[in-house]
């Protein structure tokens, strides 16, 4: 991820002359301090992403591996009769690791070796600026993501070729979030990196929004309906129950984060509760559907079934 999109040195001293207020987030930015030299680096992105995301796993797997028995768990789990097991998660990891290392790595090193070190502005950004451009950023990699989402569901070649891959599994847990073909994980790098162009936004304000990004994947991952989860406050939040559907049901539910064009186009459908409780929306949904033909192209795509339950691909040759 290039840091060439912030502020250039010589505007950024202009606009810090003429600017004496006092930020609210200065005390957050100034715990940089002491640490520049290692976080001005092109790889340091690379660094907080991918530490962050396993980060946010670790959690899940804790609850996954040890606990998943329990009712209390059961209870906030989307798919309870779905085990999840340490062979799934240690699969899923040694991919994000191989498509990290031989993929993301060398386009890092050469950044570090031609990009100059960018310096950092010496005032955090206003708040003002920090929550439009992360919310903004989110609604626009939302967009994005949904578009490149959608054409590789709705396209056979492509979807056969880059997107099966991350449909392997059936129910989700958080390792998931990043179980992708190379192309997938450099197309969502790339949007990610573009969204920041788009505001010349301060390092702090790109960070944020490139963690609540990973935070946001890996929950909409985890296989979990828990009470502090956004959709349970946002209706327009899609969130764990609708990506877990879509793994359930392949063709509904692009979008990443939110439900607003999939509803606006007749792709939404609502997910499954915690406990694996079926709501009144899901039923009329279902109710809607039933009986419909659903053609020969739709039910590959949904892996292979009418209903919508993937088989792995190797289960499919052997039947
Ligand atoms: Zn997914
Ligand atoms: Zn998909």
């Amino acid at each position: 991820m290039d840091l060439k999109f912030f502020k250039s040195d010589r505007n950024l001293s202009l606009l810090e002359e003429n600017d004496t207020q006092h930020r609210f987030l200065q005390p957050v930015w100034d715990l940089r301090l002491g640490f520049e030299d290692w976080m001005t680096s092109p790889l340091f992105p690379v660094f907080l992403s991918v530490g962050f995301y396993f980060l946010c796993n670790i959690p899940y797997t804790i609850v996954d591996l040890y606990f998943q028995d329990f009712e209390i768990v059961k209870r906030f789990k989307i798919q309870p009769e779905k085990r999840v097991t340490w062979p799934m998660m240690r699969k899923a990891i040694l991919k994000t690791l191989y498509n990290n290392l031989v993929f993301i790595m060398p386009t890092m090193i050469a950044q570090w070796i031609w990009v100059p070190p960018t310096p950092f502005p010496r005032l955090a950004p206003k708040f003002y600026d920090f929550a439009y451009q992360s919310v903004a950023m989110m609604m626009i990699f939302d967009f994005q993501y949904w578009f490149w989402h959608m054409v590789h569901h709705r396209n056979r070649w492509l979807y056969k070729n880059f997107h099966a891959i991350h449909h392997q599994y059936h129910a989700t847990f958080g390792w998931t979030t990043q179980y992708l073909h190379p192309w997938e994980l450099v197309t969502v790098g790339f949007f990610t990196t573009i969204d920041g162009w788009f505001f010349e936004c301060h390092p702090m304000t790109y960070w944020c929004f490139m963690l609540l990004n990973v935070g946001m994947s890996v929950e909409a991952h985890s296989g979990y309906d828990l009470p502090i989860f956004p959709h349970k406050w946002l209706p327009i939040y899609g969130g764990g129950p609708k990506h877990d559907m879509h793994h359930m049901k392949p063709l509904t539910n692009y979008q990443p984060f939110f439900s607003t064009w999939d509803r606006l186009f007749g792709w939404d459908c609502p997910g499954i509760s915690g406990g694996g409780v079926k709501g009144k929306r899901l039923l009329a949904w279902e109710e809607r559907r039933r009986g419909q033909r659903i053609n020969k192209h739709a039910t590959e795509l949904m892996g292979g079934t009418e209903n919508g339950e993937l088989v792995p691909d190797k289960e499919k040759k052997r039947n």
